[in-house]
């Protein structure tokens, strides 16, 4: 068998910020605790696209409860950041109502994007709704929303990496990262 090779990151990666065994580690302690918090129950998981998917993957394969899929696509007006103005892209193909609705996202950063998907999704009449997020910057909020479940706080930059793309590159790295200046406006 080959020798393991030293770790090396993408060259467009300035500096990991969270490698690929701490990011296992707490999804094992969110799914666990996901677990305990719906025991009994079957949950609908309700992943954001596309950034959430690498998270939803793991997340999903740790849970000990029964659980179902579906997804949303959101997007969000752009012009020098996330507007609040949010357009639904592709919508959920069950009805979420009277369901155990968990919205697992892969960052929240001014929390606009979430708070407007909160309020779509309440209006649809599910028993409980929760977030899970992989990454939470509170730093950056502009309106008051809160996710039950966060994987980690991270300060307020720009990352990519475990399904977080930049012009969407990077989603594939195993773990979070910041992009060298460099990568920033090239393709
Ligand atoms: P919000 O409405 O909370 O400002 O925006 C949330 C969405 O913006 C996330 O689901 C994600 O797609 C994107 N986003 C926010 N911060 C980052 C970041 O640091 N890196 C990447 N790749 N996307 C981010």
């Amino acid at each position: 068998m080959a020798a393991p090779q030293p770790f090396k990151a993408h060259p467009d990666i300035e500096r990991v910020l969270l490698d690929e065994s701490q990011i296992k580690a707490r999804v094992q302690e969110l799914a666990r605790e996901i677990s305990r918090d719906y025991a009994g129950r079957c949950l609908t998981l309700v992943g954001i696209l596309k950034g959430s998917v690498v998270f939803l993957g793991e997340l999903m394969r740790q849970l000990s409860v029964d659980c179902t899929v579906d997804f949303m696509c959101l997007s969000s007006y752009e012009g020098g950041g996330s507007t609040g103005v949010v357009r639904v892209l592709l919508d959920l193909r069950e009805n979420a109502e009277g369901r155990d609705i968990l919205v697992v996202e892969d960052i929240v950063d001014t929390g606009l994007t979430l708070h407007y998907l909160l309020d779509n999704l309440r209006t649809r009449g599910p028993r409980s709704l929760e977030v899970c997020a992989l990454l939470d910057k509170p730093d950056c909020r502009k309106t008051q929303v809160k996710a039950k479940y966060v994987g980690f706080r991270i300060p307020n930059q720009f990352v990519v990496g475990y399904g977080l793309d930049y012009n969407e590159k990077y989603r594939n790295l195993p773990y979070v990262a910041v992009l060298k200046a460099g990568a920033i406006g090239g393709k």
